[in-house]
């Protein structure tokens, strides 16, 4: 998730196009759901408003709300979602006409949007504006950042390059197979540290440290200009692949100094700075070593390195690995096809077996730490899973955060589980989670203290 804020050292309008011409910078935004495009307060005449105003319509608007052609600031950004909203992270950046995608992903819904099952950017407006956009270029695996690929991918050219890491480039495949438009030509593998040219920008991928293996910022330079776009980051001291955030890379870039820089702010609410992931490591291992009998842990399935933490303590303690869960297995396989996995996939008790082991034999990891209604954990706090059912014997190591709304079925799973006689641990104090994002600290260091980011 990301809740991007931008820094410019020159004025430009988030909502409006600038009036005047020495801006350098163009910002417009054009949040869409998958329904059409939010309310607008633009009226012109002969065009319906609200609910009978049709999708042609509301792509006009954005289109007559930014510069095309050479009229108004060289350096583009255009954000289709993400910017001030989590999730659905999806933006334009170009030079004059020029433009590539940055990240391609989906929103969840909330509560109250019954039925909806993702939100993805706006395709109408991108396949308006195909010919323009010469690359797709993605920052890391998430589903927020790549779950809206088979939708955006067939709105744009059909040669258009798609840029990836490659533990993100494995994840990307498998989603293009599912929806049959894999197509080997277009996927570009890069490596943090090697340039790479796409559309008009020389790219320059920075690694940072986040929630998920393979993250980068992006380093956009062209003769107009040079833009960070950070991804979503946050500044683990100890990351547990030993693959740290690359201050060095950014120190230089502060030097060079840039014309904008677009930052992940999820956190900017919360003082101070997260913790490490190791951390986390140490307190599952204190855990899951103090328990007597089987224990279940629940984390976001894409956390690779956690689950190298959770193996690690089985390892540590005698327990024997079963994951219940399909998401679980979808980014370790493509974490053992990248080298970087740290469980050899094979040597997980299968499903079936759990009934083989005795209790205290066993380290059962499930997904549903958000109790997704067909989730392993939440499935088993009814009763009706098939792999798992709960007793009182059962610790249950909660190493995840309750996303913003959903705070409520969490509670009830819980209130299930608790019914049923399981120990559930969590909270702040036990040290099972940290964030992915940075907190308000990690912000000031890279704005302020550490970075200091001037104009060019
Ligand atoms: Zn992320």
């Amino acid at each position: 998730m990301a809740a991007l804020g931008a820094l410019s050292p020159c004025p430009y309008s988030l909502l409006w196009r600038p009036k005047t011409s020495n801006r350098c910078v163009s910002c417009s935004v054009g949040s869409s759901t998958a329904t059409g495009t939010r309310r607008s307060n633009v009226r012109r005449s002969g065009r319906m408003e609200g609910p009978r105003k049709s999708m042609e319509d509301s792509v006009q608007r954005k289109m007559e709300q930014f510069y095309e052609g050479r009229e108004g600031p060289p350096i583009r950004v255009l954000p289709i979602g993400g910017l001030g909203e989590i999730g659905m992270n999806c933006m334009l950046v170009g030079n004059y006409d020029r433009y590539i995608l940055i990240d391609a992903g989906v929103m969840f819904p909330d509560f109250d949007e019954l039925g909806v099952q993702k939100i993805i950017p706006d395709t109408t407006f991108i396949k308006k504006w195909s010919h323009k956009i010469e690359a797709i270029v993605i920052t890391h695996g998430h589903e927020d950042h790549i779950g809206a690929l088979p939708w955006v991918i067939p709105a744009l050219d059909p040669n258009t390059p798609i840029f990836a890491s490659s533990f993100t480039m494995e994840l990307i495949k498998k989603r293009l197979k599912e929806h049959g438009i894999f197509v080997p030509s277009r996927l570009r593998t890069f490596r943090t540290k090697r340039k790479f040219t796409a559309g008009p920008f020389e790219i320059e991928p920075v690694r940072v440290t986040h929630s998920i293996p393979d993250c980068c910022g992006l380093v956009l330079r062209c003769s107009d200009g040079t833009i960070l776009h950070t991804g979503d980051w946050k500044i683990d001291e100890s990351p547990l692949d030993g693959r740290g955030f690359d201050c060095e890379a950014l120190e230089e870039l502060s030097k060079e100094g840039v014309t904008l820089m677009m930052s992940d702010s999820t956190n900017v609410l919360s003082p101070g700075r997260t913790t490490s992931e190791s951390s986390v490591a140490d307190a599952l291992l204190k855990h899951i070593s103090a328990a007597k009998g089987r224990v279940i842990t629940t984390q976001f399935a894409s956390n690779i390195h956690r689950l190298g933490s959770v193996k690690a303590a089985a390892d540590f303690t005698g327990r024997k690995l079963v994951f219940v869960g399909m998401s679980l297995r979808t980014y370790l396989d493509a974490a053992w096809k990248d080298g970087k996995a740290p469980i050899d996939p094979s040597s997980l008790v299968k499903v079936e077996d759990i009934d083989s082991y005795a209790p205290k034999d066993l380290l059962i990891v499930t997904t549903g730490s958000q109790a997704e209604p067909r989730a392993a954990l939440n499935l088993a706090s009814f009763g009706s899973s098939h792999s798992v059912k709960l007793n009182k014997e059962d610790i249950i190591l909660y190493s995840a955060k309750v996303i913003p709304g959903n705070e409520s079925r969490v509670m009830k799973m819980l209130n299930r589980i608790s019914d049923l006689g399981s120990t559930i641990v969590m909270g702040k104090n036990e040290g099972l989670h940290t964030s992915g994002h940075g907190y308000r600290g990690e912000l000031v260091s890279l704005l302020f203290q550490d970075f200091n980011f001037k104009r060019s």
